[in-house]
Protein backbone atom coordinates (compact mmCIF):
# COMPACT_ATOMS: atom_id res chain seq x y z
CA UNK A 1 0.00 0.00 0.00
CA UNK A 2 1.29 3.91 -0.52
CA UNK A 3 2.56 5.57 2.06
CA UNK A 4 0.41 7.89 4.04
CA UNK A 5 0.04 11.21 2.85
CA UNK A 6 0.29 13.05 5.98
CA UNK A 7 2.00 10.99 8.97
CA UNK A 8 2.19 12.61 12.64
CA UNK A 9 4.09 10.18 14.49
CA UNK A 10 3.62 11.46 18.52
CA UNK A 11 3.36 15.17 17.69
CA UNK A 12 2.93 17.27 20.81
CA UNK A 13 2.82 21.04 20.80
CA UNK A 14 3.48 23.53 23.50
CA UNK A 15 2.71 27.04 23.69
CA UNK A 16 3.84 27.64 26.29
CA UNK A 17 3.87 26.07 30.31
CA UNK A 18 -0.19 25.18 30.29
CA UNK A 19 -1.59 22.60 28.91
CA UNK A 20 -0.69 21.47 25.41
CA UNK A 21 -2.40 22.29 22.33
CA UNK A 22 -1.61 19.02 21.14
CA UNK A 23 -0.77 16.31 23.34
CA UNK A 24 0.79 12.73 21.39
CA UNK A 25 -0.88 12.81 18.49
CA UNK A 26 -1.05 10.00 16.17
CA UNK A 27 -2.93 10.53 12.49
CA UNK A 28 -2.24 8.55 9.32
CA UNK A 29 -4.54 10.14 6.37
CA UNK A 30 -4.15 8.41 3.33
CA UNK A 31 -4.40 9.60 -0.56
CA UNK A 32 -7.75 10.35 -1.76
CA UNK A 33 -9.74 10.86 1.88
CA UNK A 34 -11.70 13.86 2.77
CA UNK A 35 -10.43 14.00 5.83
CA UNK A 36 -13.27 16.37 8.47
CA UNK A 37 -11.69 18.15 11.65
CA UNK A 38 -14.23 18.69 14.34
CA UNK A 39 -13.60 19.64 18.00
CA UNK A 40 -14.69 22.72 20.02
CA UNK A 41 -12.74 25.99 20.38
CA UNK A 42 -9.74 25.47 22.14
CA UNK A 43 -9.36 21.47 21.15
CA UNK A 44 -6.22 21.99 18.96
CA UNK A 45 -7.50 21.68 14.86
CA UNK A 46 -5.89 25.27 13.81
CA UNK A 47 -2.73 24.01 15.61
CA UNK A 48 -3.10 20.39 13.73
CA UNK A 49 -3.91 22.65 10.40
CA UNK A 50 -0.76 24.61 10.76
CA UNK A 51 1.45 21.94 11.39
CA UNK A 52 0.60 20.38 8.18
CA UNK A 53 0.69 23.43 6.11
CA UNK A 54 4.29 24.09 7.50
CA UNK A 55 3.38 26.78 9.25
CA UNK A 56 4.15 25.89 12.92
CA UNK A 57 6.50 23.39 14.27
CA UNK A 58 6.19 20.79 17.14
CA UNK A 59 7.53 20.64 20.56
CA UNK A 60 8.06 16.62 19.92
CA UNK A 61 7.13 14.20 17.60
CA UNK A 62 7.21 13.90 13.35
CA UNK A 63 5.01 15.31 10.92
CA UNK A 64 5.82 14.17 7.39
CA UNK A 65 3.34 14.93 4.15
CA UNK A 66 3.53 13.75 1.06
CA UNK A 67 7.23 12.15 1.44
CA UNK A 68 8.43 15.88 3.03
CA UNK A 69 9.46 15.79 7.19
CA UNK A 70 8.24 18.83 7.60
CA UNK A 71 9.31 19.14 11.63
CA UNK A 72 12.74 20.64 11.28
CA UNK A 73 12.48 21.91 8.06
CA UNK A 74 14.03 25.39 7.42
CA UNK A 75 11.81 28.47 6.76
CA UNK A 76 12.69 28.88 2.97
CA UNK A 77 11.93 25.32 2.53
CA UNK A 78 8.59 24.80 3.99
CA UNK A 79 7.47 28.20 2.28
CA UNK A 80 8.36 26.10 -0.75
CA UNK A 81 6.50 22.99 0.56
CA UNK A 82 4.14 25.74 1.30
CA UNK A 83 3.69 26.97 -2.54
CA UNK A 84 4.34 23.23 -4.05
CA UNK A 85 2.58 20.55 -2.55
CA UNK A 86 -0.36 22.21 -0.44
CA UNK A 87 -3.44 24.56 -1.67
CA UNK A 88 -4.68 26.32 1.32
CA UNK A 89 -8.73 27.70 1.68
CA UNK A 90 -9.82 30.05 4.48
CA UNK A 91 -12.79 31.45 5.65
CA UNK A 92 -12.42 34.74 4.46
CA UNK A 93 -11.16 34.01 1.05
CA UNK A 94 -7.22 36.09 1.73
CA UNK A 95 -7.84 36.66 -2.00
CA UNK A 96 -5.91 39.55 -3.06
CA UNK A 97 -7.96 42.89 -3.78
CA UNK A 98 -5.97 44.68 -5.85
CA UNK A 99 -5.53 41.64 -8.55
CA UNK A 100 -8.06 40.90 -10.79
CA UNK A 101 -9.33 37.09 -10.39
CA UNK A 102 -6.98 35.96 -12.97
CA UNK A 103 -4.13 37.04 -11.41
CA UNK A 104 -5.02 36.09 -8.05
CA UNK A 105 -5.11 32.74 -9.49
CA UNK A 106 -1.96 32.67 -11.32
CA UNK A 107 0.47 34.27 -8.89
CA UNK A 108 0.75 31.31 -7.37
CA UNK A 109 1.98 29.41 -10.59
CA UNK A 110 4.12 32.00 -12.04
CA UNK A 111 5.77 32.31 -8.50
CA UNK A 112 6.49 28.38 -8.68
CA UNK A 113 8.23 29.12 -12.37
CA UNK A 114 5.30 28.34 -14.77
CA UNK A 115 5.69 30.08 -17.94
CA UNK A 116 3.24 32.75 -17.68
CA UNK A 117 1.01 31.75 -21.20
CA UNK A 118 0.79 28.28 -19.52
CA UNK A 119 -0.29 29.52 -16.07
CA UNK A 120 -2.79 31.51 -17.67
CA UNK A 121 -4.03 28.57 -19.50
CA UNK A 122 -4.46 26.87 -16.24
CA UNK A 123 -6.22 29.85 -14.40
CA UNK A 124 -9.11 30.07 -17.14
CA UNK A 125 -9.38 26.75 -17.28
CA UNK A 126 -9.57 26.14 -13.53
CA UNK A 127 -12.20 28.86 -13.46
CA UNK A 128 -14.11 27.81 -15.94
CA UNK A 129 -14.07 24.02 -14.38
CA UNK A 130 -15.15 25.80 -11.02
CA UNK A 131 -18.32 27.29 -12.82
CA UNK A 132 -16.55 31.07 -13.41
CA UNK A 133 -17.08 32.92 -16.56
CA UNK A 134 -14.48 35.10 -18.45
CA UNK A 135 -16.18 37.78 -17.41
CA UNK A 136 -15.34 36.97 -13.87
CA UNK A 137 -11.98 36.10 -14.82
CA UNK A 138 -10.81 40.07 -15.05
CA UNK A 139 -13.34 41.18 -12.24
CA UNK A 140 -11.55 42.02 -9.13
CA UNK A 141 -12.81 39.96 -6.14
CA UNK A 142 -14.71 43.34 -4.60
CA UNK A 143 -17.45 42.47 -7.61
CA UNK A 144 -17.92 39.51 -6.73
CA UNK A 145 -20.42 37.18 -4.46
CA UNK A 146 -18.79 35.18 -1.13
CA UNK A 147 -19.53 31.80 -3.13
CA UNK A 148 -17.86 33.01 -5.95
CA UNK A 149 -14.90 34.46 -4.05
CA UNK A 150 -14.46 31.18 -2.47
CA UNK A 151 -14.42 29.33 -5.83
CA UNK A 152 -11.44 31.98 -7.11
CA UNK A 153 -9.70 31.00 -3.54
CA UNK A 154 -10.21 26.60 -4.45
CA UNK A 155 -8.93 27.72 -8.10
CA UNK A 156 -6.06 29.19 -6.23
CA UNK A 157 -5.44 26.85 -3.96
CA UNK A 158 -4.99 24.42 -7.01
CA UNK A 159 -3.06 25.96 -9.64
CA UNK A 160 -0.09 23.89 -9.04
CA UNK A 161 -1.64 20.52 -8.47
CA UNK A 162 -1.39 20.60 -4.62
CA UNK A 163 -1.02 16.84 -3.43
CA UNK A 164 -3.30 18.27 -0.33
CA UNK A 165 -6.16 20.62 -0.16
CA UNK A 166 -6.86 21.94 2.94
CA UNK A 167 -9.89 24.34 4.51
CA UNK A 168 -9.95 25.89 7.58
CA UNK A 169 -14.05 26.18 7.60
CA UNK A 170 -14.57 26.95 4.02
CA UNK A 171 -18.35 27.98 4.28
CA UNK A 172 -17.54 29.56 7.26
CA UNK A 173 -18.12 33.28 6.17
CA UNK A 174 -20.84 32.11 3.08
CA UNK A 175 -24.61 32.10 2.83
CA UNK A 176 -26.42 28.97 2.40
CA UNK A 177 -26.70 28.67 -1.15
CA UNK A 178 -22.89 29.89 -1.60
CA UNK A 179 -21.93 27.31 0.86
CA UNK A 180 -23.80 24.29 -0.82
CA UNK A 181 -21.71 25.24 -4.12
CA UNK A 182 -18.68 25.42 -2.35
CA UNK A 183 -19.65 22.21 -0.11
CA UNK A 184 -20.27 20.60 -3.88
CA UNK A 185 -17.14 21.60 -5.21
CA UNK A 186 -15.10 19.99 -2.43
CA UNK A 187 -16.88 17.10 -2.63
CA UNK A 188 -16.49 16.66 -6.64
CA UNK A 189 -13.14 17.48 -6.22
CA UNK A 190 -12.85 14.56 -3.59
CA UNK A 191 -14.68 12.53 -6.26
CA UNK A 192 -12.08 13.12 -8.57
CA UNK A 193 -9.11 12.25 -6.26
CA UNK A 194 -8.37 15.53 -4.79
CA UNK A 195 -7.13 14.74 -0.80
CA UNK A 196 -8.88 16.96 1.09
CA UNK A 197 -8.52 17.90 5.09
CA UNK A 198 -10.95 20.35 6.34
CA UNK A 199 -12.03 21.77 9.73
CA UNK A 200 -15.02 22.65 9.69
CA UNK A 201 -17.91 22.96 12.30
CA UNK A 202 -20.49 23.02 9.37
CA UNK A 203 -22.34 19.78 9.26
CA UNK A 204 -23.29 19.85 5.66
CA UNK A 205 -19.89 20.26 4.41
CA UNK A 206 -18.89 17.20 6.38
CA UNK A 207 -22.07 15.26 5.36
CA UNK A 208 -21.33 15.97 1.88
CA UNK A 209 -17.68 15.50 2.00
CA UNK A 210 -16.14 13.42 4.61
CA UNK A 211 -14.56 10.19 3.86
CA UNK A 212 -13.53 10.24 7.34
CA UNK A 213 -14.08 12.31 10.67
CA UNK A 214 -11.84 12.62 13.45
CA UNK A 215 -12.61 14.79 16.72
CA UNK A 216 -10.26 16.75 18.84
CA UNK A 217 -11.32 17.20 22.50
CA UNK A 218 -7.91 18.43 24.66
CA UNK A 219 -5.49 18.22 21.86
CA UNK A 220 -6.08 14.20 21.09
CA UNK A 221 -8.11 12.25 18.92
CA UNK A 222 -11.35 11.67 20.97
CA UNK A 223 -12.98 9.49 17.74
CA UNK A 224 -11.68 8.37 14.49
CA UNK A 225 -14.78 7.69 12.09
CA UNK A 226 -15.49 6.44 8.60
CA UNK A 227 -18.17 8.97 6.76
CA UNK A 228 -19.05 12.22 8.60
CA UNK A 229 -20.69 10.61 11.07
CA UNK A 230 -21.81 14.20 12.66
CA UNK A 231 -23.43 14.32 15.93
CA UNK A 232 -23.98 17.75 16.36
P1 LIG B 1 -9.07 25.23 17.81
O1 LIG B 1 -8.61 25.52 16.42
O2 LIG B 1 -9.66 23.86 17.98
O3 LIG B 1 -9.98 26.28 18.36
P2 LIG B 1 -6.34 25.87 18.61
O4 LIG B 1 -5.44 24.94 17.91
O5 LIG B 1 -6.50 27.26 18.07
O6 LIG B 1 -7.79 25.19 18.78
O7 LIG B 1 -5.88 26.02 20.12
C1 LIG B 1 -5.55 24.92 20.97
C2 LIG B 1 -5.00 25.48 22.28
O8 LIG B 1 -3.77 26.13 22.04
C3 LIG B 1 -5.90 26.51 22.94
O9 LIG B 1 -5.81 26.34 24.33
C4 LIG B 1 -5.29 27.81 22.53
O10 LIG B 1 -5.53 28.82 23.49
C5 LIG B 1 -3.81 27.49 22.45
N1 LIG B 1 -3.09 28.29 21.44
C6 LIG B 1 -3.31 28.27 20.11
N2 LIG B 1 -2.48 29.10 19.47
C7 LIG B 1 -1.69 29.67 20.43
C8 LIG B 1 -0.62 30.60 20.41
N3 LIG B 1 -0.17 31.12 19.27
N4 LIG B 1 -0.05 30.95 21.59
C9 LIG B 1 -0.49 30.40 22.75
N5 LIG B 1 -1.49 29.51 22.83
C10 LIG B 1 -2.09 29.14 21.70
Amino acid sequence: MAAPIIELRDVSKKYDAGRPALDHLDLEVEQGEALAVLGPSGSGKSTLLNLVAGLDRPSDGSVTVAGLRLDGMSEAASARYRRDRIGMVFQFFNLLDDLTVDDNVLLPARLAGMPRDEARDRAARLLERLGLQPHHARAYPGQLSGGQRQRVAVARALVNRPALLLADEPTGALDTASAAEVIALLAELNGDGQTLVLVTHDVALANACATRTIELVDGGIHRDVRGAAVVR
